[in-house]
Order: structure tokens, then sequence, then C-alpha cells
């Protein structure tokens, strides 16, 4: 039995990840990181989920797991990307989503995917992995699930927001499913 470290300080994923992850984990554990939080300097989800993950090891000496995310438009050539948490400037979801739809009045392309990158570092290895969840923007806020941009977010194939999905339908096919569930798979590999 293996316990892993989560990096992440964000109460939404943390829930997210260990519903998603849960029983796929096997005897291993997740414990949530408390430590210091690095500054997210890199260009891509991949080296900032990097970044994460070696702080939370550093810091504890536990094989430590984290990702990035968010949602990446179009017509706006990918933005606000890895930017997504602080488009806004003010680090507050509805703000961040508000102004994601005033930058696309009048835009007719309007897809999106929301793009995970998930990131293990055990001191031995550093593996990441990508997950995508495709749809396209809203028009205006839907639903009060989830978080972030959610209620703006309409996945394909659906004709509701993902803040209108329970939490138990995004986390079967969100991106962060796709790329834990991927990274779920290397780790009983690795660990058993
Ligand atoms: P991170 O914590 O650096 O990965 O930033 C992720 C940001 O992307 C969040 O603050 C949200 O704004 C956005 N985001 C990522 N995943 C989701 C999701 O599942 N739903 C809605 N917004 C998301």
């Amino acid at each position: 039995m293996t316990v892993f470290v989560l990096a992440t300080h964000n109460a939404h994923k943390v829930e997210e990840l260990r519903r998603i992850l849960g029983e796929r984990l096997g005897p291993h554990e997740l414990v949530a990181y408390d430590g210091p939080e690095p500054v997210e300097d890199g260009d891509t989800f991949e080296a900032n989920a990097l970044i994460k993950a070696r702080a939370a090891f550093a810091h504890t000496g536990l094989p430590a797991i984290a990702d990035d995310s968010g949602i990446a438009v179009r017509a706006l050539g990918g933005a606000p990307g890895i930017h997504s948490a602080r488009y806004a400037g003010t680090r507050d979801d509805a703000d961040n989503y508000r102004l994601l739809l005033a930058n696309l009045q009048g835009a007719t392309d309007r897809a999106a995917e929301f793009v995970c990158a998930a990131a293990l570092v055990d001191g031995e290895r550093e593996l990441t992995v990508r997950g995508s969840w495709p749809g396209d923007v809203l028009d205006a806020p839907r639903g009060d699930h989830g978080f972030g941009y959610d209620p703006v977010f309409r996945p394909a194939g659906l004709e509701i927001s993902s803040a209108e999905l329970t939490a138990d339908q995004k986390n079967a096919t969100s991106h962060r499913a796709r790329a834990f569930g991927e990274l779920v798979v290397h780790i009983r590999e690795l660990y058993g």
C-alpha cells in the first residue's frame, strides 16, 4: 500500500479526484497536500502539473499527484488556457466566466475544450497524461453545480451545461476523469 499526496488546494478538485480515483486506486491512499504552493510559471498544462507535483514530493517525500486544468476556447486562440483560474484577475469564478462571455459576444464559433494534465512525481520518475472534454461556450450561465466555467460550458452531445450535471455524471466524462483514469492505470502498473 502506498500513500500518495494530492497536490491541490482546491477543495472542489480534491473532492472530484477522490470520487474519480476512489476504488480504482486499489489498496493505495490519497492525502491532501497542505504545504507551500509553488509558483506556476510553466507555459503548458503539463509543465504546471509537474511543478505542483514536484513541490509536493519535495515537501512530503511521498509520491505526488497533481493536475493543472483550464478551458481553451478556439475563437480566442486557446485562451484563457493555462490562465483560466486568474482570467479576470480576481480569482472569482463568476468574474472569469463573465469575462469569457464578454470576449465571445456575437461570436459564432464557440467551440471550447476543458483540458486537464495530470502528473505523477515520485523521485524515480515524472510522468504526465492529458484528458480533454470538448464542447462549446453557452451564451449565458446555467446551473449551479461544479465550479469555474461549468455554468457556461456545454459538453459535446448534451443540451445542458456542465454545471447542470450531477457530480457523478460530470466525473464519468470530464477532462479530469479522463486524465486521472489514465494516470490511475499507470499507478496500478507501477505500484500494484
Ligand atoms: P488550476 O487549479 O490551476 O488547474 O486552474 C483550473 C481553473 O480552470 C479553475 O480555476 C477553473 O477556472 C478552470 N477549470 C478547470 N477545470 C474545470 C472544471 O471542471 N469546470 C470548470 N472550470 C474548470
